[in-house]
């Protein structure tokens, strides 16, 4: 019997494993430095979580998400996105009682039943930031400004910021019946898809991606121009706001976002190397969501990105962000005894913070010293019968081939000497 990884999804192997700690890491002191906090919430949610916030017409409800039935007959979904579990549990816990305002961030898988393609999975990771509680422009920009800064700051500086205005309940309602006008008499030609989502959902006709709706788009009103006032004075905000912080950005008035619970502000992060698949992250306010759920109502924004096509976006630009780790110490065991005898001064260097390793099946000189170069270690740490007898270790550098002798202690005297030596 022979198994393979389920289609649509991968491994993170370990000689790829590091440049996803470094990608998560990396995202976490951004985070930080922003005042935002980790909240990890579960893989799975009552399946009516996402069918209330995502809207029931939704792509993700109708098409994507994996639904099942638990042995007692409960309903449940594994995660499609990661807003509707982070503002779940913000109003389980009542943490709008602890704060006005709650920053907080996630990282973890999502699951969508999608086509898989480049950049495109089935088990995806993402990564997500929620600023609960304010209806301020000011964090719309601050949410932006903390991807742009850190998409920047990895070295990916071809990031195109395209911005748009969803509006309100109120204002896209004119918007929704102007839409419908400038579709009703090209209905016949648009896809099955859109044909149903013109009455309900006449915006998502905007973001189709059959190529004969898209070209049938050429034309269609913008939302920018059917902003109520407070919603104007919003978007003019928040632009402003960007432009203090000198974060450039292009008005797109066809980012719809494919969420219902999307209002205001809506933004994506395009980078063009990737074909199709151009999207980085991307996000926007939500301020009826939390209502939704069973909540107050209280503002919000927030966005996502993908894991994956962030490092692709990152191998692409031929960019070295991350260097695989290798051992600091290899250590080269000459003999039975000094091998028996040498074991607990390795676990004090570890203990340390030392990386070190061997190998117990290698037993010649040169076979060890061979390893020793293959792992890429910077000391060989030598020890033979002779030297555990004289509580004496040799150790090599082995870039400069210089030598050491170091005391056989509880392994401080190497700790020191590296700590010394980077
Ligand atoms: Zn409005
Ligand atoms: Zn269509």
């Amino acid at each position: 019997m022979k198994y393979n990884i389920p289609r649509g999804t991968f491994d993170i192997l370990p000689q790829t494993s590091y440049k996803w700690q470094f990608v998560m890491d990396s995202f976490r002191k951004i985070a930080a430095s922003f005042g935002y906090k980790e909240i990890t919430t579960p893989i799975f949610e009552s399946a009516d979580l996402f069918e209330r916030s995502s809207g029931e017409s939704s792509d993700v409800v109708q098409k994507e998400m994996y639904r099942f039935t638990d042995r007692k007959g409960r309903e449940f979904a594994l995660r499609p996105e990661g807003t509707a579990p982070v503002v779940r549990s913000y109003v389980e816990n009542h943490l709008d009682v602890l704060s006005s305002r709650t920053k907080l961030f996630y990282i973890g898988p999502m699951f969508r039943y999608d086509r898989p393609q480049a950049g495109r999975f089935r088990q995806f990771y993402q990564y997500g930031i929620e600023a609960i509680g304010s209806n301020n422009p000011y964090y719309d920009a601050e949410v932006i400004a903390l991807e742009m800064l850190w998409l920047n700051s990895l070295g990916l500086q071809n990031i195109r910021l395209e911005l748009n205005s969803v509006g309100c309940p109120t204002c896209s309602a004119a918007y929704d019946e102007a839409l419908r006008d400038f579709y009703r008499p090209q209905l016949p030609q648009l896809c099955p898809d859109c044909q149903k989502r013109f009455e309900q959902k006449p915006r998502r006709l905007l973001d189709c991606k059959v190529a004969s709706c898209k070209a049938l788009r050429q034309g269609a009103p913008s939302q920018l121009d059917y902003l109520d006032q407070p919603c104007a004075e919003h978007f003019a905000q928040v632009q402003a706001h960007l432009q203090a912080m000198n974060i450039p950005f292009t008005l797109n008035p066809g980012i719809v976002r494919g969420l219902d619970y999307y209002s205001h502000t809506a933004f994506e992060f395009i980078y063009e190397g990737l074909g199709a698949q151009n999207s980085l992250a991307g996000g926007g306010r939500y301020n009826g969501l939390i209502e939704q759920i069973g909540g107050k109502s209280i503002p919000a924004i927030g966005f996502a990105g993908g894991f994956e096509r962030l490092l692709l976006a990152l191998e692409n630009e031929h960019i070295d962000f991350a260097t695989c780790p290798k051992p600091q110490v290899y250590l080269i065991c000459l003999g039975e005894t000094a091998r028996t005898a040498i074991l607990p001064y390795l676990n004090s260097l570890r203990l340390w913070g030392i990386a070190i390793d061997f190998d117990p099946d290698k037993s010649s000189l040169k076979a060890q010293f061979k390893t020793a170069d293959t792992v890429g270690a910077r000391y060989a740490l030598i020890v033979g019968d002779s030297e555990i007898e004289a509580k004496q270790l040799n150790l090599k550098d082995l870039q400069s081939g210089m030598q050491i002798t170091l005391p056989l202690d509880n392994g401080q005297a190497l700790q020191q000497f590296i700590a010394q030596n980077k």
